[in-house]
């Protein structure tokens, strides 16, 4: 928002901006809408980029579809209306395409018209059937680079696991490696719960990628008090075979919520977070014995006096110091939230 400020300060009324980090109400006039989207603005020209239904019928609670969008609906929309005629690459945006009930109809002219499509915003694997499965497999699925091959399930809900079990040989289907199923956290789920997810995705042999959730207006980012309910080195100790780098935005994640909810930082976990990159950290850390721990949830945030001059020391370093590690930011963000909260539940 602090560009689109500064835009506004120097363009004033000759400057318009829209889009669901703006304004969830604002729309273009249906004649701008329904124009064919002129691809010179963008700096490539790899794929297309449209909608064949917009919305949503489910309601979670950390998505703005629903808001934005409303309920599924089939806009005048076709492929004609946002693909140039040579293009064979197609990035769909749509919200929840498998569930719209005619979506058959529309695999079957992805078939025909022998495009390369990429589900960008992920497919819903509650509406997988043997029917759209078998016309799926006969798409050329893809990345959002188009230079492999890859479908993208999300996996956002415990209660969805069991779907996935449930379609185990279909997911298989697809081919290994070409699964991608997105995992959001961060948002009404424990520990035990994002463990039970993640296990799940690598014993099916599929690729996670994990997402934090970006909130949206008027619903924060949110934790069961008790988050941390089960043995934190079971999770830390689970490996991935892709997407590692993913796998340790989590794992610094889950580092500071640490941290937040008991005082310290549990050493096994900064260690295999910097196990392979970013080692200055890790010598940073150790410098700092003070702010760790290897006792699991003990909690020692009333450890006044270690606690002030710990943190004064990383508040200062932080500061001063040559060398402090990117990330920082991060860290006094975190101590500074301890420092006001007037509980010890995490935001
Ligand atoms: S997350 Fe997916 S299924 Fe849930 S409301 Fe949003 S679009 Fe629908």
């Amino acid at each position: 928002m602090r560009r689109v400020d500064s835009l506004r300060r120097i363009y004033g009324e000759r400057f318009d901006v829209g889009g669901s980090g703006v304004s969830l109400e604002r729309r273009l006039p249906p004649e701008i809408e329904t124009l064919f989207p002129d691809y010179s603005l963008y700096r490539h020209r790899l794929y297309a980029l449209g909608f064949l239904t917009r919305g949503c019928n489910k309601r979670c609670a950390f998505c703005i579809v629903p808001a934005k969008e409303g309920p599924l609906k089939r806009p005048a929309q076709s492929f004609d209306a946002f693909v140039p005629p040579r293009q064979r690459n197609v990035m769909l945006l749509d919200d929840n395409l498998l569930s719209y009930p005619g979506v058959e109809d529309l695999l079957l002219e992805m078939i025909c018209r022998r495009y390369a499509v990429n589900f960008n915003q992920t497919l819903d694997v509650t509406y997988l059937n043997e029917s759209n499965y078998g016309l799926l497999r006969r798409i050329d699925y893809r990345n959002a680079r188009f230079d492999k091959p890859m479908i993208y399930f999300s996996l956002n809900y415990p209660k969805m696991i069991e779907h996935f079990r449930a379609r185990r040989h279909m997911l298989e289907g697809f081919g290994q490696d070409c699964v991608t199923v997105v995992c959001i956290y961060g948002f009404d789920t424990s520990l035990s719960q994002d463990y039970e997810r993640f296990y799940w995705l690598r014993r099916l042999w599929l690729i996670p990628f994990f997402q934090e959730y970006w909130p949206i207006p008027g619903v924060p980012a949110r934790l069961p008090e008790n988050y941390f309910d089960m043995d934190l080195n079971r999770m830390i100790r689970l490996t991935f075979r892709s997407n590692g780098y993913n796998w340790e935005k989590y794992l610094r994640w889950l580092n500071l919520r640490y941290f937040r909810a008991f005082g310290r930082f549990y050493r096994p976990l900064v260690e295999i977070i910097h196990r392979y990159n970013n080692k200055e950290r890790l010598e940073w850390f150790k410098r700092h014995p003070e702010l760790m721990t290897d006792t699991l949830y003990r909690d020692l945030r009333s450890d006044s006096p270690a606690r002030t001059r710990s943190w004064s020391t990383l508040l200062e370093k932080g500061r001063l110091a040559p060398g402090t590690p990117p990330g920082f930011k991060k860290i006094v963000g975190a101590f500074s939230t301890l420092q006001t909260a007037a509980t010890p539940a995490d935001s």
